[in-house]
């Protein structure tokens, strides 16, 4: 018998809040707002004040979050910009984006975040910031990301999209840089039914500048003082993320139980090469991903497995297949195979299980069992 396990079941967590959902759609629909509106100031201050910030602006999405984010620190054209080679490509376009030169580092093979030992080496008099990635979920040390940014006299810029309220050594992701980017894109951990995105910071100036950009440059109406684009968070999608976001941290909590059963059920696979990566913050990982690498020592490759666990109904992920130096439309910076020997690893052997709140034990159990009889 095949039990079908999906990669992402979002509905479980809109079945409990449907109604409370609906009735909010419908208040922003009568009253007309937008654009710009209530809803979009309530979540902004509550999300900002969940993430460690004071100011938080929402803009179209992490992308523009990251370009926005950055440039109104002050980055920009002739700075040098520090980012994990294996990163979602959007991290590397909001760099581009902001008119800087991204400057990709490997990265740690146990836990797939940013090696600051090899970032150390990529530091030129051109460095001007590093945008750590809290990949999967999992936090980057903060105090060793603040050791490295003051040792280098860098600005720290958070990419948070896969983090939201994750924590590591009393910090919450979020907090530890002078700003970071989120995404409510619909699977991230808050999402919205669209997309969406978000700048948190401390720094009142920053803030007022994005503001700005997101809106068309204007410090007033008509009044176009810095060049800017049109990039808001929508008043609808900002109304349901309001709804969201007090469930958020339970449902943070449900993906990190599962992750320890997960870890539990496969502990006796370590020694045919199914190896999870390596939680270095506990119940702060507020896993978005759910990855394990499949090494040498497992009798089928990564991709073997991933065929026969979807003939029998387990859907995953690779996250992700192509580092961002070897991705064709990145020629230009000049990178090669070869130059970042812990990413390329990872990218032929990572595998994403299915992770999302509400994934009952049962199914964990069913996945880990499934992968014992597959190897
Ligand atoms: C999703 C994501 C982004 C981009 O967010 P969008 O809202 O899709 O533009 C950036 N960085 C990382 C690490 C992401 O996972």
């Amino acid at each position: 018998m095949t039990v079908f396990v999906p990669f992402v079941d979002l509905s479980i967590q809109h079945q409990a809040i449907q109604s409370e959902i609906e009735t909010t759609l419908l208040e922003v629909v009568r009253q007309g707002h937008f654009v710009l509106g209530e809803a979009l100031t309530q979540f902004e201050t509550d999300f900002a004040l969940a993430s460690g910030g004071t100011q938080g602006i929402g803009v179209g999405s992490g992308t523009d979050a990251i370009a926005l984010g950055l440039q109104a620190c002050g980055v920009g054209a002739g700075d040098e910009v520090l980012v994990p080679a294996n990163t979602f490509i959007a991290t590397l376009i909001g760099v581009l984006r902001a008119g800087a030169k991204p400057v990709l580092v490997d990265c740690c093979l146990d836990t797939a975040l940013i090696d600051l030992t090899a970032a150390a080496q990529a530091v030129t008099s051109q460095t001007k910031a590093i945008v750590p990635v809290h990949l999967y979920g999992q936090m980057v040390s903060p105090t060793a990301l603040q050791d490295f940014a003051t040792a280098h006299n860098l600005l720290i810029f958070e990419d948070s999209a896969q983090a939201h309220l994750a924590q590591r050594e009393g910090y919450t992701a979020g907090s530890v840089g002078i700003a970071a980017a989120y995404s409510f894109y619909p699977s991230k951990n808050l999402g919205s039914f669209g997309d969406g995105g978000m700048v948190v910071t401390q720094d009142e100036a920053i803030a007022q500048k994005i503001r700005c950009y997101r809106n068309y440059g204007a410090a007033q109406k008509y009044l176009h003082t810095e060049p800017g684009l049109n990039s808001r968070l929508d008043n609808l999608q900002a109304a349901i993320l309001g709804v969201k976001l007090p469930h958020l941290k339970t449902w943070n909590q449900q993906r990190n139980e599962a992750a320890q059963i997960y870890a539990q059920a496969l502990v006796p696979l370590q020694i045919r090469g199914i190896i999870p990566l390596t939680n270095e913050s506990g119940s702060g990982h507020v896993y978005h991903l759910y990855v394990v690498r499949v090494d040498e020592r497992s009798p089928l490759n990564r991709d073997q497995l991933r065929s026969k666990l979807s003939d029998r109904g387990i859907q995953t992920g690779i996250h992700y297949p192509i580092p961002c130096h070897l991705q064709p439309a990145y020629k230009f910076l000049n990178y090669e195979a070869g130059d970042f020997p812990n990413a390329e690893q990872l990218c032929q052997e990572i595998l994403s299980l299915p992770m999302y709140p509400g994934l009952s034990s049962k199914k964990i159990q069913t996945v880990a069992a499934t992968i014992e009889e597959t190897i």
